[in-house]
């Protein structure tokens, strides 16, 4: 076993970390985890508030997934699912049919966010071409400001957020952008009541300009997660539903942050009764344990990739681990969870407790816009509230904020000057006020307040 100092200098030097610039990364290592709890190497006790980045959904080591994955490992680790199968991906097959919106009926297996909308993008794209009366000028996709759908290129084209995105701009493929579809900065004559028809008039636009050229339009319903946790207007995923369908456009949903309870219901298309073309799962679809994502399809689509094998209509993408069993186990065990545990309907109390200690810290000086949808909420921080000037992002506000709840115990991962809260959804109601008020803290430490 290597010591503590070795991991920690190994850690700085030789582990190249995510979204982290490495000159300056201090290594936080964590060694156990226990429901919504983990302790780092030198025995310091965190809340999870981020659910170990947005994936974790009953808490750590919980029993039932464990003993599935442990059980699993005694029948076998990994087998392809290229021309084969094992019970444990076809069972999850199955039951994601059941737990999805009614007409998706054919899952397509992958093993992080980023291919899970990869897949869905080219299904899109291939699909017009072999649909019945094919369409093969469709080969555009709508996607929306701030978006955030996974680092490969063909994601990154789709996606916009500009100091992840912009960079390699000349690696991706055009898309027909609009803006993201928030509530805080809105033009001078766009109010809340009104934001809806605003960003509906800026995809309408699009597409009775466009509409001909258009495959898909890809969007993360109800919430931008990595934008900052960037909340749409209700009744706005259901109008996009409706214009996709008028102007015969598939809709990919994105709900690899969404998914999984975390809006308060199983699905946020459920929320406006949207069944889209395409979803997108990941993250929180094994609770948490393993990298398995998933990308649904209507039978319509599927039955576009059918045909004698010398017609080449089969979807040729594979990932390795695509269907892995253990992920896979983990997932079923975790949505059997969901069911034992009554997961979805114990989140009302929760949401509304952390309503209100957003309504409470809403009203600090240096807080421009709280924005929650379920258990999922964003603070964003600002230099001034009547303009929502932003801080400069080079003094790392976020980063301040959650250096300083690390100190009351609970492990939180800002977006910028947004601070996330996003904890398991097995979160108790005092563990939820500990991680509200560790932000708090947090807010007042780097905006310059006195603490407590
Ligand atoms: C995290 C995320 C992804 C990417 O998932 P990875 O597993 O990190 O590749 C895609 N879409 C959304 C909405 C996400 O939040």
């Amino acid at each position: 076993m290597p010591t503590r100092d070795e991991l920690h200098q190994w850690d700085r030097r030789r582990h190249w970390h995510a979204f982290t610039q490495m000159q300056e990364y201090e290594p936080l290592i964590f060694v156990r985890g226990q429901g919504c709890r983990l302790w780092d190497i030198d025995g310091n006790e965190y809340l999870d508030g981020v659910s170990s980045l947005w994936c974790n959904v009953h808490g750590h080591r919980h029993p039932r997934i464990d003993a599935a994955v442990r059980g699993q490992l005694d029948r076998v680790a990994h087998v392809t699912n290229l021309g084969a199968g094992n019970p444990s991906a076809i069972e999850l097959a199955e039951r994601l049919v059941e737990v999805t919106p009614p007409g998706l009926d054919h899952v397509f297996f992958s093993d992080d966010g980023a291919t899970a909308v990869e897949v869905a993008l080219k299904i899109a794209f291939q699909y017009q071409r072999q649909r019945k009366t094919p369409t093969p000028e469709k080969t555009m996709f709508v996607a929306f400001g701030e978006a955030y759908h996974g680092d490969t290129l063909g994601v990154v084209s789709v996606g916009g957020v500009a100091r992840f995105h912009k960079m390699f701009k000349p690696l991706v493929f055009d898309v027909l952008r609009v803006p993201s579809p928030g509530m805080y900065r809105l033009p001078e004559d766009v109010t809340r009541a009104n934001a809806c028809e605003y960003h509906l008039s800026h995809l309408r636009a699009v597409f009775e300009q466009h509409g001909d050229k258009i495959a898909a339009v890809v969007l993360e319903p109800l919430v931008q997660g990595a934008a900052g946790i960037v909340t749409q207007p209700a009744g706005f995923l259901r109008a996009a539903r409706e214009l996709t369908r008028r102007f015969d456009a598939l809709l990919i949903a994105d709900e690899v942050a969404v998914g999984f309870g975390r809006t308060g219901r199983m699905f946020a298309c459920e929320h406006e009764d949207v069944t889209p073309d395409l979803m997108c799962l990941g993250k929180g679809i094994t609770g948490g344990y393993l990298p398995v994502a998933a990308t649904l399809a209507t039978r319509e689509i599927y039955e576009a990739f059918l045909g004698e094998y010398g017609e080449l209509k089969t979807f040729f993408h594979g990932h390795t681990y695509g269907g892995n069993p253990l992920g896979c186990a983990a997932a079923l065990a975790s949505l059997a969870v969901f069911e034992e545990e009554q997961t979805i309907s114990n989140l009302p109390p929760k949401i509304a407790r952390l309503s209100e200690h957003l309504a409470r810290i809403a009203e600090l000086p240096h807080v421009g816009d709280v924005r929650q949808c379920g258990m999922m909420a964003g603070i964003e921080l600002v230099a001034d509230k009547a303009t929502a000037e932003p801080f400069d992002f080079r003094a790392k506000r976020g980063y301040r904020v959650c250096a300083a709840a690390r100190e009351k115990g609970v492990w939180l991962r800002p977006l910028g000057d947004v601070i996330v809260i996003m904890p398991p959804l097995a979160i108790t109601l005092e563990e939820l006020d500990q991680v509200c008020q560790a932000a708090e803290y947090g807010i007042r430490v780097a905006t310059g307040k006195n603490p407590d």
